[in-house]
């Protein structure tokens, strides 16, 4: 019997034993828990929780900037349409740069009318560029002066007026006051101006320009055909439009 209570006091103590073991156990684990986090806080840097994807907006991520969906894209700024449906915009923000002899034209056309010139001068074409960026007032004395010699030749207003706007655009719809158009000619010298008109119009495309008023595409161009009269469209455009034998506006889908 005292044995028996002799055991069970000892096994008593070993369970209060194995109580404390755990209860120490436990407290060092949630010491050494404070301590790692402690020290983790401190050493390194947490971002804040705006990466995961819940935190961008649906409408953010289905709308990028026009990469995949082909190259029709109408609101890139060198597939902009300009004409007398569609006049420019008053506040553009236009950036000119100036060409050798004095002509402007939009800075970011710049390069590929470079590399058109050479090639053609390669081929033994020497083109010059005769008319680029053209302010609103430029465009005005354009108009007005052709205007007035259509008169002088005794048309009436109506008619002249007519006239007129078949060859210059009002002001307001030319590309020229968008520096995206250029005239080009021969430099008189060394090349008829129809040698220059012959090459850019099987060349032009390579670089990203197009005929803008073609033969026969008047009624949607609004304008009479002028082959020295190019626009930068981009190459891709510029291929389909010259492989197709469209204008702009039949490409872009808004024939009037
Ligand atoms: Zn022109």
């Amino acid at each position: 019997m005292q044995t028996n209570m002799r055991q069970a006091k000892e096994r008593k103590k070993n369970i209060r034993k194995s109580y404390l073991f755990i209860l120490l156990l436990v407290c060092a684990v949630a010491a050494a828990y404070v301590v790692v986090n402690i020290i983790d806080n401190q050493t390194s840097y947490h971002p804040p929780n705006i990466s995961g994807p819940e935190a961008i907006p649906q409408n953010a991520q289905s709308n990028s900037s026009g990469n995949g969906k082909g190259y029709a894209n109408e609101n890139e700024w060198y597939l902009i349409l300009v004409n007398k449906w569609n006049p420019i915009e008053a506040n553009s923000n236009i950036e000119v740069i100036e060409l050798s002899n004095g002509e402007r034209v939009d800075e970011r056309i710049y390069p590929y009318l470079q590399e058109m010139f050479d090639a053609a001068r390669k081929d033994g074409i020497y083109p010059i560029v005769a008319s680029g960026y053209r302010t609103e007032e430029e465009q005005t004395r354009i108009y007005n002066e052709k205007l007035s010699a259509y008169m002088a030749d005794g048309l009436s207003y109506e008619e002249a007026k007519n006239e007129t706007e078949f060859w210059v655009a009002v002001p307001g719809s030319s590309e020229h006051q968008f520096g995206l158009a250029v005239d080009i000619n021969a430099d008189g010298v060394h090349s008829t101006d129809y040698e220059v008109y012959d090459w850019l119009a099987n060349n032009a495309h390579l670089y990203g320009f197009i005929t803008r008023y073609p033969f026969g595409k008047t009624h949607l161009t609004g304008v009479e055909n002028e082959p020295w009269h190019y626009r930068y469209v981009g190459i891709n455009a510029a291929t389909e439009i010259y492989n197709q034998g469209i204008c702009l506006e039949e490409y872009l889908g808004k024939v009037n």
